[in-house]
């Protein structure tokens, strides 16, 4: 083979490569693990504000509770008091006084109730939380596995063409490969055309008659003098 063939065949072998990667970037499953990601992030974020929120009514809960513990102390003390005493309007005083700390007992007992009813509406909320993130966990491990079979196939593929790749390049001048990699970087992946009748097939431009004249009678492998990508002129020795 030629080294113009061969240069053709990498510029073909560099365009499967170029298919099989984006084929590979483009894999419906990545998209969706990324989405799912994107959930978990979000679900997380909510397991975050919800677990304070759970943490703030308990603390609230427990002032409440102490606090009643507190007042039951001052009223059955109050109690024993009035049981002690005779004094008539120190009775009276200190009836007024204990009715007050049972109306504030009331008062905490009620407020206890609501903080209780909000905390297991709270633990519920989490607890659905944590099924939800499970269930996405199922999903990412499922797409992760899926996306493992279809992209472990595609990176065969790639790893395949690249060593034929390899091999290919390997009986090319270095020269004329590392013109061919730069130009091929520059102009979106297409680093040589041919001459096909009096056109460069990369840039499909018809060359004026002198100019395809110049390249038939030159080098097997030209330079198309319209996209400036190398040219095959011939591919078969002359
Ligand atoms: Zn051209």
């Amino acid at each position: 083979m030629t080294q113009a063939a061969s240069l053709l065949e990498l510029q073909e072998l560099d365009i499967e490569i170029l298919r099989a990667r984006k084929r590979l970037d483009e894999l419906p499953e990545k998209r969706e693990i990324l989405g799912v990601r994107q959930k978990i992030k979000d679900v997380t974020d909510l397991r975050g504000k919800a677990d304070l929120l759970l943490k703030k009514l308990q603390a609230d809960l427990k002032a409440h509770q102490d606090e009643i513990t507190t007042l039951t102390e001052k009223i059955a003390s109050e109690q024993t008091k009035i049981m002690e005493t005779t004094d008539h309007r120190a009775v009276q005083s200190m009836t007024r006084e204990m009715d007050g700390l049972r109306r504030r007992q009331d008062k905490m007992e009620m407020e206890s109730l609501g903080i209780m009813e909000r905390i297991d509406k709270a633990a519920a909320q989490t607890t659905k939380i944590d099924e939800a993130l499970i269930q996405l966990a199922h999903k990412d491990a499922a797409l992760v596995a899926r996306f493992k079979q279809v992209g472990g196939a595609l990176q065969g593929e790639i790893a395949d063409l690249a060593s034929k790749r390899a091999a290919t390049a390997a009986v090319i001048e270095p020269a004329t490969v590392s013109r061919y990699d730069q130009i091929r970087e520059s102009k979106g992946g297409v680093g040589v055309g041919r001459l096909d009748g009096t056109a460069c097939s990369a840039c499909r431009m018809s060359l004026p008659a002198e100019r395809v004249l110049e390249l038939e009678t030159g080098d097997d492998i030209g330079v198309c003098p319209q996209c400036r990508r190398l040219i095959v002129v011939r591919t078969s020795e002359s």
